[in-house]
């Protein structure tokens, strides 16, 4: 009859044994009661048998899971890698498309302005050369010679931009090309101007494309 009623507590309690979740006092009663009772025995067996059945199958479908979520991730990745090497080729052949028709609309427009245009040409001597209040811009003063027509005998000054010295500015002596630093006070020069001359005191020069050092230069 104790035995009997033991069987029943013990079975009450292995679910909980099989999870490790029971004491070790409930667990020496379990487990002395199992080496004395085969039926008891056998439902523990049971128990584990499911338990671990349950346990792959579970470890199974996670493994399942996360393989197929890796795979998705991989696409993922790979997707906007290709997505991003798209866009940036399709913006560096934009922005060099773009950038070749601006360089050759200037060019153009260049052309265009100076094209049949002839230079207004008279003699100066330099007067003064100084730093302008840009960086990279120096201004020079010049004063025409009376062997210039009356219109071309006053003080001017125009600025030269330094990174614009050999293609939009060019400073030639004896038919090469020279330095800005070559340029002294002092020095009679040939002026081609392009554009006008604006009315102030002294003159401004808008349109100097080139200066003929017509001085020994050294
Ligand atoms: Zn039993």
């Amino acid at each position: 009859m104790k035995e009997k009623r033991d069987c029943k507590i013990v079975q009450d309690l292995l679910p909980n044994y099989v999870e490790k979740l029971t004491n070790e006092e409930t667990n020496n009663f379990i487990e002395e009661h199992l080496n004395g009772c085969n039926e008891c025995k056998k439902i523990l067996e049971n128990m584990k048998n499911d338990l671990n059945i349950d346990d792959s199958k579970r470890d199974n479908r996670e493994v399942k899971y996360i393989k197929k979520y890796n795979k998705k991730l991989t696409i993922l990745k790979s997707l906007i890698i290709i997505i991003l090497a798209v866009a940036l080729g399709t913006m560096t052949y934009f922005y060099f498309e773009m950038r070749n028709a601006y360089v050759s609309a200037v060019e153009k427009m260049i052309e265009m302005v100076t094209d049949g245009m002839y230079p207004d040409t008279f003699y100066a001597t330099i007067e003064e050369i100084s730093d302008s209040e840009v960086y990279g811009v120096k201004e020079i003063k010049i004063k025409g010679l009376n062997i210039n027509d009356i219109n071309h005998r006053e003080e001017y000054y125009f600025y030269v931009i330094l990174d614009n010295i050999g293609d939009n500015f060019k400073i030639k002596w004896n038919g090469e090309d020279i330095k800005f630093e070559q340029l002294k006070v002092g020095q009679t020069v040939a002026v081609y101007n392009y554009g006008d001359i604006s009315e102030s005191e002294p003159n401004n020069l808008t349109g100097v494309r080139m200066i003929v050092v017509l001085d020994e230069v050294r």
